[in-house]
């Protein structure tokens, strides 16, 4: 007798981390029974290890798709901080006041000026509102700035969250709202035919009509399995963390936060070294700290009390990567660079769409169909 139990759902959400779990709690949320199967504690996480911001400025250059869709996922995030404080009682610290990039020279400043300006021409009739701040100005804006900085680019739709609480509330929100949440279940194969899934864990086996690819950088192996492809790689970033100072910048940059509780954030990174995330390098280090110092000289005085590294998830273009698959449908993928900033999008956009059972037309040059003509251009 086969004691194997077979629980069927509506979708299944391959990964736990901030893909996954916004994802499968969009999906939830649209009434469809989820279960979400999540590697071991040795996994691979970004989720659990990057900057936190809620970032717009600078993305998709060239690419206005996906200036787009960050704005729009950027839109979407207070209603998605509301949804989640209110479904489980914990805030994400979500603040979104603009941010601001520095600039060290009037070169720099003059070039960064120039790509605003072609994110703004790019954007069209969406609009993209940015300004170029001297030095003067940035004095009212944050404390104790260095001399070295030349001025900022700002635009109002930066911000910046807790990423471990997102992380735990998304957990808690799908769970709340009747979603299956299996730890320690490493997929390794997937029975697959179109609109019909199964995943076997051993002691009982999932089955769905929906499968979400969304594990990270695990997809590079899942997606094939599915008639898709993730051509994916790590990218390491290191993040320095200080003691808590009391609440001195109102605002997120692209290399400073400063938290809630009040600790800063220094970041981070890019380092292209495989799937290392155990060392730290001093060199790189000292490097964050130098820059956090040359910006702001007052953060010399603050003792680092923690610092780690994390892998970034990658395609060759940096961009995300949304999927379809012809040949299994009712199978999805979705991976991005971004995750904190577009749980927004993914939470209440892309998930809508996987429950309709089709991505928007809007998406289609987010396809990993990219890479192969380029291959064989
Ligand atoms: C240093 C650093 C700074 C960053 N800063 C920012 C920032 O400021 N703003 C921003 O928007 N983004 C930032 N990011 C990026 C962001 O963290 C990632 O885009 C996001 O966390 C990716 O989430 P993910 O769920 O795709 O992947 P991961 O967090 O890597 O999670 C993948 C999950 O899939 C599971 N998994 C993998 N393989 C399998 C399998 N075969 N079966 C079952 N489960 C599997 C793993 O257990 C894991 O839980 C940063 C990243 C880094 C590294």
């Amino acid at each position: 007798m086969n004691a194997t139990r077979h629980a069927t759902r509506d979708a299944i959400v391959i990964g736990g981390g901030l893909v996954g779990a916004a994802i499968a709690y969009g999906l939830q949320r649209q009434g469809l029974s989820t279960v979400m199967l999540d590697e071991g504690d040795v996994a691979h996480r970004a989720s659990r290890g990057n900057f936190g911001l809620v970032w717009v400025q600078s993305k998709g250059l060239g690419a206005p798709h996906y200036q787009h869709w960050t704005h729009a996922s950027a839109r979407a995030w207070p209603e998605l901080a509301a949804d989640l404080l209110e479904a489980t009682g914990i805030g994400v610290g979500l603040h979104q006041p603009g941010g601001l990039h520095f600039c060290f020279s009037d070169e720099e400043m003059a070039q960064r000026d120039a790509l605003m300006g072609q994110l703004r021409r790019e954007a069209g009739n969406a609009g993209y509102e940015y300004r170029m701040i001297t030095a003067a100005e940035l004095h009212d804006m944050v404390p104790g700035l260095g001399p070295q900085v030349v001025g900022a680019s700002w635009t109002p739709y930066d911000g910046h969250v807790s990423p471990l609480h997102l992380l735990r509330a998304l957990h808690a929100a799908f769970q709340g709202a009747g979603g299956l949440y299996r730890p320690n279940a490493l997929v390794t194969a997937i029975k697959a035919l179109p609109g019909d899934f199964a995943v076997d864990l051993g002691a009982d086996t999932v089955r769905a009509p929906r499968l979400v690819l969304a594990s990270g950088l695990g997809n590079a192996d899942l997606a094939p399995l599915v008639g898709l492809s993730a051509p994916l790689r790590p990218e390491r970033g290191q993040i320095l963390v200080t003691e808590r100072a009391r609440q001195v910048l109102a605002l997120p940059t692209h290399v400073v936060r400063q938290t809630e509780e009040g600790s800063l954030l220094l970041g981070d990174s890019k380092e292209d070294l495989g799937f290392d995330t155990l060392t730290q390098t001093p060199a790189i280090m000292r490097a964050i700290a130098r820059r956090a110092v040359q910006t702001f000289p007052w953060i010399a005085a603050l003792n680092i009390v923690r610092a780690w590294a994390a892998l970034r998830v990658m395609s060759p273009d940096g961009k995300p990567i949304y999927d379809a698959s012809e040949r299994f449908p009712g199978a999805y993928i979705a991976n991005c660079h971004s995750g904190v900033t577009l749980a927004g999008a993914h939470a209440s956009l892309l998930a809508p769409m996987i429950a309709a059972g089709a991505l928007a037309p809007d998406l289609s040059p987010f396809s990993a169909r990219r890479f192969h003509v380029q291959k064989t251009a």
